[in-house]
């Protein structure tokens, strides 16, 4: 059986044995075989081209060289020793250099014998070097493992001692391969592997380790990456059909009075055509008897906060109440007031209900929950965990979602047999890709135009050399009666030092802008509730011209009259960060500006964040940015998901095989839904055993 061969402990492999099985678990987290096989290579060397070390730059990547060392010798003190080597071809010569291993380098490097070396070559004190190089013995090259392409793994400096270096590991896939079974059964559907004439497992797992050749790495890869992505949306898409087929949805049958009033005479601005598809959306979602759940994405500003309003009037009109909850009180606050506002005659009982709600108005609520004369509750996320009792809940949203675990989402679920409807909204926008794997449950709907007449903000980048200039053109700005932010990091590891620039900050603002001509907000997540909630009022309504703030603002804060954000130390916040915050401004008619203060240095990433913010108002762009940048794992939103733990693809990269597994895995499920004919047993049966590996998802099904 492949799947008893798969788990054999890795010690077992010949060549491992205790020693080295141990270090293989701790240092790379092999403990099988199967372990083994799935530890890809990250990059192939061209064994059939040698380099002459006159043509080495240090531009070039991996490198292969044939000659000779014909000098060592260790520099340094006791605490940093440093092993100089000098490896010579007869074309020139370029500098060895190792830090680690030291002692056992050189009980096994030979002077003057023929030798090849692998390593990527770098410039160090103008001239060309090679730092740790794996080198073996020209006369010891193993003809079995010299394929044109030779993988390349990743590995430690512990594993290297040990002789397992790149090569080393080499030599036990090697091994691994003798002793492979001859025949795999197939794990794909026979339908995606004639189609898409996929490569079989066995021969994939052979050519991704020892390609024959570019095309069969390539073609090795693109099985092996296609049966990745695609477990992954089988599993996304039958946990939805599970959820669909197990809950009922509960039944908006009709529009009513609720909605086409507020439609006729309480809506302050024509619907874009993005919000009146999106509201239908999420009309014959509702409809249609089945429990909708459903993402919704929009920029910033555009405009979500009427379509959560909208379908929450629908669910009225049909006898249910409704939900809306949001990261913070300052959110929640806020939405309570525009709601209530754009409501304006229409008598919709609404209610806020937060930490800071006192235990009598509590009660009351809890009242007119259970009796049905609330109609609308608004709230922070805390209102999960409290135990609200609805007389008939019908519909929950839940405004900017990625503060909001999967896990507290199906605990919405969970509450009952017949849920309500869901509308999960966000202003994080998620690159088509990342949106598909962890939302892949989920319908997505997309906000893609913003309400008309919006000016773009313009962005600009600049250093504490201009902070004169800065000031002055805040001073012009609250001239001609704008508002302002300013925002300063403040981040867990660094607390004490941030709290500190903060208020040194504020101190500087509030001599620089001195009152009474100039007032200043201050608001940051060590206040006291209720003093947040006074410093943020008094900038909504005007009071205050300058809001100091931590980035407690990031998210949702609606201040139409405010134009300018200057953001201080911009090179600590992330792109989706930068991009919330600067969603702050650019809500009104006037033009706004976002200013980005850095220090004089940026860093690579740094620089390139600050220019992509500069360059552009699209937040998908960013969102895309962001992914290259951090890759998936870290990308806003995405880290505590789980999801993206990949051993091969590569969200980044392979949209289009993802978009062709996603494919797939539909197909798949509209032909069988509970994969119960015959030949998807193996798919079955290898969705079952990824499930239990891989645990829970933190979601319900
Ligand atoms: P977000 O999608 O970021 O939550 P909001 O719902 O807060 O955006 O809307 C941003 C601003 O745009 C609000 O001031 C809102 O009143 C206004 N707005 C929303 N829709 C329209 C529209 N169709 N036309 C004009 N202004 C709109
Ligand atoms: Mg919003």
């Amino acid at each position: 059986m492949v799947q008893d061969f798969f788990s054999q402990p890795i010690e077992y492999l010949k060549g491992v044995g205790p020693q080295r099985g141990d270090l293989l678990k701790k240092e790379l987290g092999i403990f099988t075989f199967g372990d083994l096989l799935f530890h890809f290579p990250f990059r192939y060397v061209d064994r059939t081209r040698f380099y002459s070390i006159r043509e080495l730059k240090a531009d070039l990547p991996y490198i292969q060289v044939r000659g000779r060392i014909v000098s060592l010798v260790v520099k340094g003190d006791k605490r940093k020793k440093v092993m100089a080597g000098r490896f010579d071809d007869g074309t020139g010569s370029i500098e060895l250099r190792w830090f680690q291993g030291l002692k056992w380098l050189q009980s096994t490097l030979q002077l003057n014998q023929e030798y090849i070396l692998f390593g990527k070559p770098s410039e160090w004190n103008g001239a060309i070097s090679v730092v740790h190089p794996e080198l073996e013995l020209a006369a010891e090259v193993n003809p079995a493992l010299a394929s044109s392409l030779q993988a390349i793994y990743a590995t430690t400096e512990k594993l290297k001692t040990r002789g397992l270096d790149s090569r080393g590991i080499l030599r036990l896939q090697k091994q691994l391969q003798i002793q492979l079974p001859p025949r795999f059964s197939e794990t794909l559907p026979d339908n995606s592997v004639q189609s898409l004439r996929l490569m079989n497992r066995r021969d994939a797992f052979a050519a991704i380790h020892f390609p024959d050749s570019p095309e069969a790495q390539k073609k090795a890869e693109f099985r092996l990456k296609f049966e990745e992505l695609f477990y992954i949306q089988l599993r996304l898409l039958s946990m939805k059909q599970a959820r669909l087929e197990k809950f009922r949805g509960r039944v908006f049958s009709t529009v009513g009075d609720y909605f086409n009033r507020f439609f006729k005479e309480c809506l302050p601005f024509p619907l874009t055509n993005a919000q009146k598809r999106v509201i239908k959306e999420i009309r014959t979602d509702c409809g249609s008897g089945k429990q909708m759940n459903r993402l919704l994405q929009g920029d910033v500003g555009s405009g979500k906060t009427v379509v959560a309003l909208m379908s929450m009037l629908l669910a009225i009109d049909n006898g249910f109440q409704a939900c809306l909850m949001a990261p913070t009180e300052i959110l929640a606050n806020q939405h309570a007031e525009t709601i209530s506002k754009m409501l304006g005659e229409l008598d919709v009982p609404v209610a806020l209900l937060t930490g800071s709600t006192k235990t009598a108005a509590r009660r009351k609520i809890h009242e007119g929950l259970q009796d049905g004369s609330i109609k609308i509750l608004i709230g922070t996320h805390a209102l999960i965990e409290d135990p609200v009792q609805f007389k008939a809940l019908g519909f929950v949203v839940i405004d900017e979602q990625h503060r909001f675990g999967v896990e507290q989402r199906a605990r919405l679920w969970a509450k009952s047999d017949t849920p309500p409807h869901i509308l999960v909204m966000t202003a994080t926008p998620i690159p088509r890709t990342l949106a598909m794997t962890i939302y892949g449950d989920l319908d997505v709907s997309v906000i893609d135009e913003l309400p008309p007449g919006r000016k773009p903000i313009s962005t600009v980048h600049r250093t504490d050399a201009h902070r004169l200039q800065v000031w002055n053109f805040l001073k012009k700005e609250i001239a001609l009666g704008r508002q302002v932010y300013i925002v300063y990091p403040l981040i867990k590891e660094s607390e004490k030092s941030d709290m500190k620039n903060l208020e040194d900050g504020y101190n500087a603002i509030c001599r620089d802008f001195p009152a009474p001509k100039y007032r200043v907000s201050i608001v940051h997540g060590k206040q006291k509730n209720a003093d947040k909630d006074f410093e943020m009022q008094r900038f909504v309504k005007g009071e205050t011209h300058i809001m100091v703030a931590t980035t407690v603002i990031e998210v949702g804060v609606n201040v139409p009259n405010a134009s300018v954000m200057v953001i201080e130390n911009a090179e600590r916040f992330g792109l989706s960060q930068l991009h919330q915050l600067r969603g702050r401004v650019g809500r009104g008619v006037d033009q706004s500006y976002c200013i980005l203060m850095t220090g004089p240095k940026l860093g690579n990433d740094a620089r390139l964040r600050i220019k992509t913010m500069v360059e552009t108002n699209d937040g998908f762009r960013i969102a895309e940015t962001d992914l290259q940048l951090r890759g998936p794992g870290d990308a806003e939103g995405t880290r505590q998901s789980g999801i993206v733990d990949l051993k091969l693809a590569d969200l980044a990269k392979d949209q289009q095989i993802l978009q062709t597994a996603r494919e797939a895995a539909v197909k798949l499920l509209e032909q069988d839904p509970h994969l119960e004919k015959p030949e998807h047993a193996v798919v079955h049966r290898q969705l079952d055993a990824i499930r239990k590996r891989s645990g829970n998802w933190g979601r319900i099904s």
